[in-house]
């Protein structure tokens, strides 16, 4: 019998980051109007790129201690680093998706002794901040980071696909993956569509859950 391979694709911001780090940098560098911009971005009436752009115009502090300070308060998901050691154990390829930024992903995996691939916006601090979206799709123009795009790219035909996530930029891949693992707005929009998905808090019910599957129950 022929061995299952997986590939794993992984949301960053309060997926294997138990907070938004996105959403925290904003909520505290930000003055008031940006809880409106998000909103627009999640009703997709406003690309990423847009959305980011509108957004840094309300900043009181745009400097790189400011965004450090914060970032340095992120904790990882527990269970994560076990998962990691699991893929890699058995060969099963991650991919971090992240609408978010190439500073913060990049901090926090090297923080936390990890390289994993990761693709994501850039972010940088010159006299203003400057956002830049290499992997954007030009089919979609919605997001900064097309995952839909990427996981189509990024997927080979032998593996089954897994997709973790949490928030509205998982939409649209996780309905492009054979698996689901979901949290908050996604579970509820995965729920809401009537697709199998299964539930997790952290990474250990994702270790759990791939043990199931393993044994093919
Ligand atoms: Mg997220
Ligand atoms: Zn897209």
């Amino acid at each position: 019998m022929e061995k299952i391979s997986y590939v794993f694709f992984v949301d960053f911001d309060g997926t294997i980051t138990k907070t938004d780090v996105c959403e925290t940098i904003i909520a505290k560098l930000a003055g008031p109007g940006w809880k409106e911009i998000n909103k627009k971005w999640e009703r997709k009436e406003l690309s990423t790129l847009a959305c980011a752009k509108e957004t840094f115009k309300l900043f009181t502090r745009k400097d790189p201690e400011a965004f450090q300070e914060i970032v340095e308060t992120v904790e990882v998901n527990e269970g994560f680093k076990a998962f990691v050691a699991y893929c890699q154990t058995k060969g099963y390829p991650i991919y971090i998706l992240s609408d978010g930024y190439d500073y913060y992903i990049e901090y926090i995996l090297n923080r936390e002794g990890l390289t994993l691939p990761y693709y994501s916006n850039k972010l940088t601090f010159s006299a203003d901040l400057e956002v830049a979206t290499p992997h954007h799709s030009k089919d979609c123009g919605l997001c900064g980071v097309c995952k839909t795009a990427l996981i189509q790219q990024l997927r080979k035909k032998a593996e089954k696909s897994i997709y973790i996530g949490d928030g509205s930029s998982d939409f649209c891949p996780a309905e492009k993956v054979d698996y689901v693992f979901a949290k908050k707005r996604l579970l509820n929009h995965c729920l809401s569509l009537g697709r199998q998905v299964y539930s997790f808090n952290n990474f250990k019910d994702i270790l759990n859950q791939m043990q199931r599957l393993e044994e093919g129950q």
